[in-house]
């Protein structure tokens, strides 16, 4: 059988490859302490859970949903949003529409089929989620990346996105909260950034806003559109509950964009895979939202005393250069670039995140994700899910194992 060319030039998620050598390594007896989870271990609300309950009495919740999605949620996703940003859609002149679909990232893989056309390009930035590369490829577009460092705590350079503009720029990716660097874009970032793109007005900013309740230090992460509130006109905003539900299974993803783009996003839906799952639709609109107010509470109590574990951890091995502050999502990302270690490794060969990925595992028995896949070279992301007692024993052995001269 002859596969297509299209998928053979795509890579699979990284994350599933990783998972996999973890479970073989714990089915071989040796102890795993797991850094690489893309969710949090907890169970969503309690109240969430009983509305979903309800739900599964009726007929309705098991029937087809509207391809873009169950209006009522629909509106409900719009005024939340509105809610939590402080903005109007209307205020800003914007005919927008909301869509619903299996998950964020299949609203990003609508998004990118309603706009590219091959050859077009995407700005992202470094380090950026896995999959944006393989999705904007996938559709025939070109990944155009502007790279940003540690040392700038992984903020991009506005003045370096300036230089990757070019006639054939589509849109631009902004994930703030980053996955993988656990940082949200400051305010005065977003600032300049709506600035910026007063020279580009043709330029779609996607904003993958996954992680925006997930912050740990205040004040909340705020976004460029807020700032010039005439931007949300070329703004396509990706959320979903995964994450500010604690919801990953569940997979309700949705968009808000100019009605135009929204369309074109439901015209692909209604080819693929139909509207997306009907009773956790349901649910969702019966669902009081405020009652999510406090739930992260526990959760970013623990994430603070992780974030404060690895910055520890660092200043007691006198390596308080590789640390940065770590404010939202659950993530870090390691450069192993400045660590004692790296000078060990053959400096021609440009990535070892692999390599010393498999190594650190072998060796420590942590497990975490290599950075080649977010964009950034000699790297690894660690997840801040462990309970607090077994992170801090895990971070002791990588701290052991980075700190080698
Ligand atoms: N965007 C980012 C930045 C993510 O980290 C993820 C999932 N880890 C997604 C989108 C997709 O999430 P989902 O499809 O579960 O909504």
């Amino acid at each position: 059988m002859e596969l297509s060319s299209r998928v053979k030039q795509t890579k699979g998620s990284i994350t599933l490859k990783v998972n996999e050598r973890v479970s073989e390594i714990a089915q071989s007896g040796k102890h795993v302490y797991n850094m690489t989870s893309g969710q949090l271990p907890f169970k969503p609300s309690s109240e969430f859970v009983e509305v979903i309950k309800k739900q599964l009495n009726f007929l309705k919740s098991y029937q087809y949903s509207p391809v873009a999605g169950m209006k009522p949620l629909r509106a409900k996703f719009q005024e939340h949003f509105e809610h939590r940003r402080q903005v109007s859609f209307a205020k800003a002149d914007c005919d927008v529409d909301c869509i619903i679909s299996n998950g964020s990232k299949h609203s990003l893989y609508n998004v990118f089929g309603a706009l590219i056309d091959p050859g077009d390009e995407v700005i992202l930035l470094t380090p950026f989620w896995v999959s944006y590369p393989e999705m904007v490829k996938f559709w025939g577009g070109v990944p155009v990346v502007v790279k940003s460092h540690a040392f700038d705590a992984y903020t991009p350079n506005i003045e370096e996105m300036r230089k990757a503009i070019t006639n054939k720029t589509k849109a631009i990716i902004l994930n703030s909260p980053n996955n993988p660097a656990g940082i949200y874009y400051t305010d005065q970032w977003m600032k300049n950034f709506a600035e910026f793109l007063k020279d580009y007005p043709d330029l779609t900013v996607i904003s993958d806003e996954l992680y925006s309740e997930l912050y740990y230090y205040d004040p909340k992460p705020t976004y460029f559109y807020q700032h010039d509130i005439s931007l949300l006109k070329q703004t396509v905003i990706i959320d979903g509950i995964s994450k500010s539900f604690a919801s990953t299974g569940l997979r309700i993803g949705f968009c808000l964009a100019q009605k135009e783009l929204t369309y074109a996003m439901a015209k692909i839906q209604s080819q693929t895979t139909s509207g997306p799952n009907s009773l956790i639709q349901r649910a969702l609109i019966e669902f009081d939202f405020s009652l999510l107010d406090h739930y992260f509470d526990p959760v970013k109590e623990q994430l603070r005393e992780c974030a404060q574990i690895i910055r520890m951890a660092f200043r007691d091995a006198n390596l308080p250069h590789c640390f940065y502050q770590t404010n939202s999502g659950f993530y870090y990302l390691l450069d192993f670039s400045r660590m004692p270690f790296f000078n060990h490794l053959d400096h021609e060969v440009e990535d070892h995140s692999d390599q010393i990925v498999e190594d650190i595992l072998e060796k420590t028995g942590v497990a975490l994700v290599p950075g080649s896949s977010f964009g950034y070279p000699n790297s690894a992301r660690m997840s801040m899910t462990l309970e607090v007692a077994p992170f801090k024993e895990a971070m002791g052995k990588l701290i052991e194992y980075i700190a080698r001269k």
